[in-house]
């Protein structure tokens, strides 16, 4: 078969199961795509065939003796800030160049236990700090849409891996819209679930009280399938939610477009540069889910000025302390020849990280110090509180929110080098990690450039299945998410 890489995570599944194709026939075939488009592409950093063949073997068995689970044999690539045991986890960083992982992540181990087979791992931002993918230490990610653009960031690997079908799903994760936004810029779905409802154990951390794991995917039926993988309590993320994880999959019509309330926040369309496309793709998506009964409700989210200085203080100098074990004797890169112990600390720091990093410490440090701590950190945190209360007080009138995931389409390579620019293109994701809310992308359309529009739904609380089902009503109803970029259409 040379077209596996055009099916849905439920067709893979039933294929499997029915014994149509193998699942090293399937893994293979992803295998020789990786090998035959990645260099046009970039997404992985570590590409592991044979532990994938093995895994794919196991799979095999499971398939035949019966034993399966609902994604037994689909292959997955996870962005490498996720631990694996036996292939390299870098967090897109030299300072991680050479670290092997002595375990895995929950994410990954729940992907084992489900018989899932890691194709490899994909690039990011060091240490998720960006919207590019442009911070990693490796090679630059492009967007298979348009070669000379970036895939979006941080999480920029997993969704350019995605878009090119050289993986049918990949695990992202989300501090402050690394999920959505290069779902968005990719034309593809991710979900970035509510805080503490994926494990963020072995996920290596940016900003703990922000960080959250997720599927993207090029529908919302295929993260569903991933969310019930990863989804559910891990007693060793203190921070995850002791609380039954849905059946996204069986919930997928679960919730219906008649007569949903869909918020639209009236800040949010007069945000100076907004691109004239990416408006009209959104307002075009909503009104198709108006034609589908859902109904459009202007909405007040009073603090959006606020969101961009309060994630930038709140994520750094959560970042600040978290990248302070990185010092060169515990973990990580160590420099040649110290002279002393204050030498060694300085430069495996100073060449380890790169400058995106080294920024975020340095804001994070200086937030966190004595003489600040109470004017900019405490500051921010009550702002953090207004926000959630903004969006609860939202919550009490309609059922989602709906924006844009991103104020543009995909940047062109070196564009947005201006950090001040870059975290203004977040406004539109950030507050969602500030008040630990679900939201999920989904493709509506493109832009003059032929690059991918999203638009984003937020939900209350542990709303993913509604997220979910919404958008599948829609993808049912229109075809946006199964548009593929010439370069997906090249076979292998
Ligand atoms: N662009 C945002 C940042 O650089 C979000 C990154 C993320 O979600 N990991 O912080």
């Amino acid at each position: 078969m040379t077209d596996l890489h055009r099916l849905s995570i439920r067709e893979l599944a039933e294929g499997l199961k029915t014994a149509q194709f193998s699942s090293r026939e399937l893994t293979q075939h992803y295998l020789n795509r990786i090998a035959k488009i990645d260099s046009q592409v970039h997404s992985f950093v570590t590409i592991s065939p044979e532990l994938a063949l093995a895994e794919a073997d196991a799979a095999d068995g499971l398939l035949k003796s019966g034993m399966a689970g609902l994604m037994t044999g689909i292959p997955l690539a996870h962005k490498d800030i996720f631990c694996t045991k036996g292939i390299k986890t870098t967090a897109g960083s030299k300072m991680l160049d050479k670290f092997i992982s002595p375990y895995d992540a929950t994410v990954v181990a729940k992907g084992k236990e489900a018989g899932l087979v890691t194709l490899g791992k994909v690039n990011m931002d060091e240490f998720a700090m960006g919207s590019t993918s442009e911070s990693s230490y490796y090679e630059t990610t492009l967007n298979p849409w348009a070669l000379d653009h970036v895939p979006g960031g941080s999480s920029g690997g997993s969704a350019a891996a995605v878009a090119a079908d050289l993986a049918p799903i990949a695990t992202g994760t989300d501090t402050g819209g690394s999920i959505r936004q290069p779902a968005s810029f990719c034309g593809l779905t991710g979900l970035k679930p509510t805080y503490g409802r994926v494990s963020r154990f072995g996920m290596i951390a940016y900003a703990s009280s922000l960080d959250q794991g997720g599927p993207i995917a090029r529908s919302a039926e295929d993260c569903a399938y991933l969310m019930n993988v990863i989804a559910g309590h891990d007693a060793k993320d203190s921070t995850s939610v002791n609380k039954e994880a849905d059946d996204y999959v069986a919930n997928l019509n679960g919730t219906s477009v008649k007569g949903l309330r869909i918020g639209i926040p009236k800040q949010y369309f007069n945000v100076a540069g907004l691109d004239a496309d990416v408006k009209a793709r959104v307002e075009e998506s909503l009104k198709k889910l108006e034609e589908m009964g859902a109904i459009l409700v202007e909405i007040d989210l009073n603090m959006t000025e606020a969101y961009v200085p309060t994630y930038y203080l709140i994520a750094p100098a959560e970042a600040s302390s978290n990248l302070s074990r990185f010092d060169g004797v515990r973990y990580g890169y160590r420099c040649e020849n110290p002279v002393d112990l204050m030498d060694l600390y300085k430069r495996s720091r100073s060449e380890g990280f790169g400058p995106e990093v080294q920024r975020r410490i340095l804001i994070g440090t200086y937030a966190l110090s004595a003489g600040y701590y109470d004017a900019y950190y405490v500051k921010a945190q009550k702002v953090r509180r207004l926000i959630q209360q903004d969006f609860l007080k939202a919550f009490e009138s309609v059922d989602v929110i709906a924006a844009p995931s991103a104020p543009t389409t995909a940047y062109k390579i070196g564009a947005s080098l201006d950090p001040v620019e870059m975290y203004l293109g977040d406004i539109y994701t950030i507050a969602v990690n500030l008040a630990g809310l679900p939201a999920i992308n989904a493709p509506v359309g493109f832009d003059k450039d032929n690059l991918p529009v999203g638009l984003q739904l937020i939900g209350n609380y542990w709303s993913e299945s509604q997220l979910l089902s919404v958008v599948h009503q829609y993808q049912q109803a229109t075809d946006w998410h199964s548009k593929r970029a010439a370069i997906a259409e090249e076979n292998a």
